[in-house]
């Protein structure tokens, strides 16, 4: 199976994205084979005058607490408990172009694409290209790592052959259910001064369980098959919001298969901190 230029084109118009704010997750296996690789997809959107953003993490930057580091409860140092290997560490570059290969081609295309932009949070940066990019990525701090989705009304979230398990805008509608973010070391080049600094930054819990939110967002789904890929376009804050009340309802709802996750154990114990 394969996916053509001409398919993704199609796409673009169909589902009127032009010009459109686009927070998109994706698995380039869903395309078969996408003819002509990422930039089959990244451009005829950029061509479009779409502005694009996507996940592009790096875990490799994680270290252990500097020393005199206070204390901080278990919980909310949630799944540190071993569950992170992290010597050696590298300290996050946002000129650089490194990324977690779990993180998939698409997003590591857009890079490299010539003009992108990236935001500074060492765990948790995402890229973007476009003529909102980078006032959407300076929204983003170490502490305020979902702050790139405030005040997008217009913004949609766009999978591409991946379910919810991958859509990080969900993680924002935990926070807002009350749902305190884990707290993370980190080393990362400081850009003005050139030296490594080791900050406290806030990442996400456990997604593993997402997809348990399906039906409370299908309503506000439409999908579309492009080629080999099924595609679902969501609106950002309606998906934001949906997912909050669905987890301040029952906030077990997320729970990965795992009953001894213990990012998910703690995620959940921390809305009632
Ligand atoms: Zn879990």
């Amino acid at each position: 199976m394969i996916t053509t230029r001409q398919e993704i084109e199609q796409a673009i118009a169909a589902l009127s994205l032009g010009g459109k704010t686009l927070f998109i997750h994706s698995a380039i296996k869903s395309f078969g084979q996408l003819e002509g690789g990422p930039d089959t997809l990244l451009d005829p959107l950029i061509a479009a005058g779409c502005t694009v953003i996507m996940p592009s993490f790096t875990y490799d930057p994680l270290c252990s607490p500097p020393a005199g580091a206070p204390a901080m409860a278990d919980t909310a140092y949630g799944g540190h408990r071993g569950e992170w290997l992290l010597p050696p560490t590298r300290p996050y570059d946002y000129r650089a172009n490194e990324i977690e290969p779990s993180m998939g081609a698409i997003p590591r295309a857009l890079l490299n694409k010539p003009g992108r932009v990236r935001s500074q949070h060492p765990i948790n940066s995402f890229v973007g290209i476009g003529p909102l990019a980078e006032s959407i990525l300076a929204q983003q701090t170490l502490q305020h790592v979902y702050g790139l989705y405030d005040n997008q009304p217009q913004a949609w979230v766009l999978t591409m052959g991946v379910s919810l398990t991958s859509v990080t805008p969900i993680h924002y509608g935990e926070q807002q259910a009350g749902r305190k973010l884990f707290q993370r070391w980190a080393q990362q080049v400081n850009p003005s001064t050139g030296e490594v600094d080791t900050n406290l930054v806030a990442i996400g819990s456990c997604s593993n369980g997402f997809d348990k939110l399906q039906p409370y967002v299908q309503p506000i789904a439409r999908e579309l098959k492009v080629g080999a890929s099924d595609w679902t376009l969501y609106p950002l804050q309606p998906l934001i919001t949906r997912c909050k009340r669905a987890i301040q309802q029952q906030q077990a709802i997320t729970h990965c298969s795992d009953v001894n996750c213990l990012r998910c154990q703690d995620a959940i114990a921390s809305a009632t901190r």
